[in-house]
């Protein structure tokens, strides 16, 4: 890549809108379009961080390092500087085929009985838990034709992982949550692997800046356990899609002061418990209070709801949690 192409991709894609698609907020203005904040890139207690949107540059005086929005991705990342340009690229393309696809599967939806009836018998029943989370359906045969005719290129949708190499929608008859950076998609016919997320990272945990703030946050595996919480009243739940968080998803974990409830799967084969114990050791030795809530043998936090659970049986688990 030429110092020409360099430049129009710093451009295109503004330090600070980059910061903020990955959860970092200003915690106070100083003059000439500067800002302060916690650094993202250390463990920071008192904002050190200083982001120039005039120059589009940053400097940590706690951790010492700064620079532009390539540097950062690669110090965030931790990647090298081809990866991080090409991370950078892949992400502008991205988002805005991303939302398109995920507004148009939020259309499609509502046609399709078979998707809600899912949606409803994995407890997924209000409207409003339905648009809080951006739920959508793809039935598959119709996302290319739809976004192409909105001028989006082929191979950008190949590029995105929306359509496969042989031209066709990578989602069919799947239920699509949008995530920072991806899509994630569950499948309604049982041939077909169960979960599946677009090529990419799957992001950091969902909802995070609703939870953050919060000093008891739960963390569950999934969408379906985090709908179902919030549905009944948890507004502090995040989810890490899977039971193994990556170094970004851990890193917002311990950004304060917290608890943190792992509310893992209580699968028969012990693997859900075993990971939140995992998981709760390294949250203790960075200093972050970590219990681990037992759900009754074979449930997750959906089942536990769809099966006739309530908030008050919940919140006793999560008293009881070691
Ligand atoms: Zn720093």
């Amino acid at each position: 890549m030429n110092r020409h192409a360099l430049d129009e991709l710093k451009q295109q894609i503004p330090l600070m809108g980059y910061l903020q698609a990955h959860d970092w907020s200003p915690a106070r203005p100083l003059s000439g379009g500067r800002w302060m904040g916690l650094c993202p890139l250390h463990e920071d207690h008192k904002p050190s961080f200083l982001v120039d949107t005039n120059k589009d540059l940053f400097y940590c005086y706690g951790c010492g390092r700064g620079g532009d929005v390539i540097r950062f991705a690669e110090l965030y990342h931790q990647v090298k500087f081809p990866q991080a340009v090409a991370w950078l690229r892949q992400w502008r393309g991205a988002e805005p085929l991303l939302q398109e696809a995920a507004r148009f599967y939020r259309i499609l939806l509502h046609r399709h009985s078979e998707a809600v009836a899912y949606l409803y018998q994995r407890g997924i029943r209000s409207q409003a838990l339905i648009e809080h989370m951006g739920i959508g359906y793809a039935p598959g045969g119709c996302l290319r034709g739809w976004l192409t005719q909105l001028g989006h290129s082929l191979p950008a949708l190949r590029q995105a992982g929306l359509v496969t190499s042989v031209g066709y929608d990578a989602y069919v008859q799947r239920i699509v949550f949008p995530l920072e950076g991806n899509l994630y998609g569950r499948s309604l016919s049982l041939a077909a692997p169960p979960h599946r997320f677009l090529p990419g990272s799957k992001g950091g945990l969902y909802a995070w800046k609703q939870v953050q703030s919060h000093p008891e946050v739960i963390l569950v595996e999934g969408l379906f356990d985090y709908a179902v919480l919030w549905e009944v009243g948890f507004h502090n739940v995040t989810c890490s899609l899977g039971t193994h968080l990556n170094a970004h998803q851990l890193r917002q974990l311990c950004d304060g002061p917290r608890t943190v409830y792992i509310a893992f799967d209580a699968d028969g084969n012990g693997s859900g418990q075993q990971a939140a114990q995992c998981l709760s050791r390294s949250l203790w030795e960075r200093g972050i209070t970590a219990r681990v809530v037992s759900l009754p043998e074979d449930h997750d936090p959906n089942s536990f709801f769809v099966q006739g659970g309530d908030a008050r049986q919940f919140q006793s688990l999560l008293e009881e949690a070691q």
